[in-house]
């Protein structure tokens, strides 16, 4: 290329760089408003768009406030109504079924009523949403204009150590479980404790914990690694056969919180097929807010001020005072650190565009669920600036629709059809395969153990000597081998 002909070149691109971004200048914030043209690129992205958003706390306030999703609120109370919903024009909400700790002995009671909230708001209003249990379902929703609500447990505390009760979930319509919150609980490390001495951690998951993940699998309920540590987030990629998500996390490279996503762990997500739907609360996208918020002096003073509400506010059965009681102490605390810039968020969306690829990234914004907010972001009304600004740094189209729901569509569509396939391959749907007793034997789950499971689902292989030769070599008990044996289902 000459000269003259590269000179022409970058004199086009600058004027079409130009055209397309106006410089922020001084001037033109106080000329007229310039009239918008017509066919405006990033209204039309956005409009079209099937938008799904993983993660929002707003069961609590139906339950615990009884609020309507039909009600339009002030952002400072909540941030999603079907108002909100539909200027924001979201397509499906992944409403959380958050079990608070404290709900200790009745974790599974407090999931079926919030899971009940839900159906609730569905049924007040059929003719703005529909609850949705598929990826086709949340497609068919939005042909037909409808809000699709969709349910995710958050904590698999909430499961009560119970097989039947994860399955009891899935029938009740949950459609995906973050293994933990931020408590470790009987069967998964979380990062939230993961420091926490005091706390009986498991070097990630126990032989349960992971047959709770082959499990859900099995079920077609989404695998959610968002909340867990580091050990566990690696043991779920590799006992799940279908691809995982994480429901809302950010980049820790960009922001320290070790409830974050390492690069590695982003490359891991790459190769599991899964997809990191980024989380937009301050403190998990702005350094400077985390350091800010995160002074252990601050945290302590409101630490007290929580805990003497809940004191002054007891309930009369007993139950536990919930976060939503507290909510409004919470962000006022809040309120005290600024909030960062939109861009902040953006960068994550970037970061994990970039290091996990542009097919492993969406949104879980955490709304209802989080105290601070970057500027701009007020509520779900506000998600058009996300694509506004995901266009301004040069996003396409189609890159924009993978992240604004595309690549959670493909993902769930991926974790029925390994649903559809194990159910397929193990026709008796609690018998035992060969490679399930493998894995256990892997795991190094113990004579008395292994024996008792294989009583109480039956196995679905006969034991050919060859494999009773094989399963000796690995030292498995002859009581073992009996019981198999013994509960060969036919
Ligand atoms: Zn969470």
């Amino acid at each position: 290329m000459n000269l003259k002909r590269s000179l022409i070149c970058i004199l086009l691109l600058s004027a079409l760089t130009l055209a397309q971004h106006p410089a922020p200048h001084k001037k033109t914030a106080k000329a007229a408003p310039v009239t918008r043209p017509k066919a405006d690129p990033v209204a039309a992205i956005h409009q079209s768009a099937l938008i799904v958003d993983t993660h929002a706390d707003t069961p609590q306030r139906f339950l615990d406030e009884n609020f309507d999703l039909g009600q339009n609120t002030p952002v400072t109370e909540g941030h999603i109504d079907l108002d909100k919903i539909k200027q924001g024009n979201l397509g499906a909400e992944f409403f959380s079924i958050w079990v608070e700790p404290e709900f200790k002995g009745h974790y599974a009671q407090r999931a079926m009523d919030l899971i009940d909230s839900v159906y609730q708001q569905a049924a007040r209003h059929p003719d703005k949403m529909t609850m949705a249990f598929s990826a086709d379902d949340i497609a068919r929703a939005h042909d037909q204009h409808k809000f699709a609500a969709l349910m995710g447990i958050e904590g698999g505390h909430a499961i009560e150590n119970d097989m039947r009760l994860l399955r009891d979930f899935y029938r009740v319509g949950v459609r995906y479980m973050t293994l933990t919150w931020s408590n470790t609980n009987e069967w998964a490390d979380s990062s939230g404790d993961i420091q926490d001495p005091n706390i009986k951690h498991h070097n990630g998951m126990t032989d349960f914990g992971k047959d709770v993940v082959r499990e859900m699998n099995r079920l077609g309920m989404i695998v959610d690694i968002s909340h867990v540590s580091d050990a566990t987030f690696y043991q779920a990629l590799l006992v799940s056969q279908a691809p995982v998500i994480a429901s809302h996390s950010s980049s820790r490279e960009l922001t320290n919180q070790p409830r974050n996503m390492t690069d590695d762990m982003l490359r891991a997500m790459t190769n599991n097929g899964g997809v990191v739907m980024v989380n937009f609360y301050s403190a998990f996208i702005d350094e400077n807010y985390r350091k800010a918020s995160s002074d252990p002096e601050k945290i302590k003073q409101r630490d007290v001020e929580v805990a003497a509400y809940k004191k002054t506010h007891p309930h009369a059965d007993g139950s536990p005072v919930t976060y939503d009681e507290t909510a409004a102490i919470e962000k006022k605390w809040a309120a005290q650190f600024p909030r960062p810039p939109l861009k902040s968020l953006i960068d994550h969306i970037d970061h994990v565009a970039k290091i996990a690829g542009i097919d492993h990234v969406g949104l879980g914004s955490d709304f209802d669920g989080v105290t601070s907010l970057p500027k701009g972001i007020d509520s779900v009304v506000d998600l058009p600036k996300i694509t506004q600004a995901l266009y301004q740094r040069g996003y396409t189209r189609e890159q924009i629709l993978k992240i604004l729901g595309g690549n959670f569509m493909r993902v769930m569509r991926e974790v029925e059809a390994t649903a559809k396939r194990l159910q397929d391959e193990r026709k008796e749907s609690d018998a035992l395969s060969f490679e399930d007793i493998e894995l256990m034997v892997g795991n190094r789950v113990n004579s008395v153990q292994l024996a008792y499971r294989i009583k109480q689902h039956g196995v679905n292989f006969d034991l050919t000597p060859e494999r009773r030769t094989q399963l000796k070599a690995e030292k498995v008990d002859e009581s073992v081998l009996d019981a198999m044996v013994k509960a060969r289902k036919k």
